[in-house]
């Protein structure tokens, strides 16, 4: 069997005794029903991951001991941003999840003009608390060693004003050249606009493209934005990156 991975927020050492935190006791123990003496990997999101034991198991805590550390490393040398128009939940959580997987760095919620997802003020800590929960149990799962960080949504408007060094492209289409057709030497990283259920406007197309945005097609059938998303993702880390 696959050792269990669980990501914990705290600093780990070798050798040092450790209490599982709730969420990682409820799937360890709770779910997976593991024991003394079981071996697990613990990862704090900043680069490598720890080999650990549990060391005992009670109703409600176990502890386990961490007996090493490996410098693994699992990052694509290609920086992603993932520029997403909120869809609705649970397409957004696919969309989410499968950037994880294709080792995202950065996702960046948007809001546009046909966006039909509304988030108020007072929901957005809720929301980013949601994706952000996504997002660690896809980097326990595909072995990822780096947190990717999830933003607040912003609206198109704020997200092109914001200084950004490198590529971003705006998937839409229409009559734009494909990804293979990009430049073997494109600068990176590379952020990737992705529109919501009802696509971008054409005056949204235009007002990046003028910001300097690269328009991108991904050929002539429409595929719904986690589709685009996820196969974008595949190709630009199969072009640029370690696919
Ligand atoms: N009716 C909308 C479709 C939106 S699909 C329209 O015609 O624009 C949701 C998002 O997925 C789009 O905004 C775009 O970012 C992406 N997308 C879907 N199919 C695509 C394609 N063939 N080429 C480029 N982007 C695509």
């Amino acid at each position: 069997m696959r050792i269990p991975r669980f990501y914990i927020t705290e600093p780990l050492m070798v050798g040092q005794a450790f209490s599982l935190p709730d969420s990682s006791f409820r799937h360890a123990i709770q779910v997976l029903r593991l024991n003394a003496d079981e071996p697990l990997i613990l990862f704090n999101g900043t680069g490598g991951e720890y080999q650990a034991r549990i060391t005992s198991v009670s109703k409600r805590a176990a502890s386990a001991l961490i007996e090493s550390f490996s410098p693994l490393d699992t990052e694509s040398p290609l920086h992603l941003t993932l520029a997403i128009a909120v869809i609705k939940p649970d397409k957004m959580d696919f969309a989410l999840q499968k950037a994880v997987e294709l080792g995202v760095n950065t996702i960046q919620p948007l809001i546009t003009h046909r966006s039909v997802v509304r988030i108020g003020k007072e929901q957005v800590d809720k929301k980013l608390q949601h994706w952000e929960g996504i997002v660690v149990a896809a980097c326990e799962q595909s072995g990822r060693t780096r947190m990717p960080n999830v933003q607040a949504p912003l609206t198109l408007e704020r997200w092109l004003e914001t200084p950004f060094v490198g590529t971003r492209i705006i998937l839409a289409p229409g009559d734009f050249p494909r990804i293979n057709a990009l430049p073997a030497d494109l600068p990176t990283p590379i952020a990737l606009l992705i529109g919501p259920e009802g696509g971008f406007t054409d005056a949204e197309v235009e007002t990046c493209v003028q910001a300097g945005v690269i328009p991108v097609s991904l050929g002539p059938r429409i595929l719904r934005a986690e589709t685009a998303s996820s196969a974008a993702l595949a190709l630009l880390q199969h072009r640029f990156g370690d696919l």
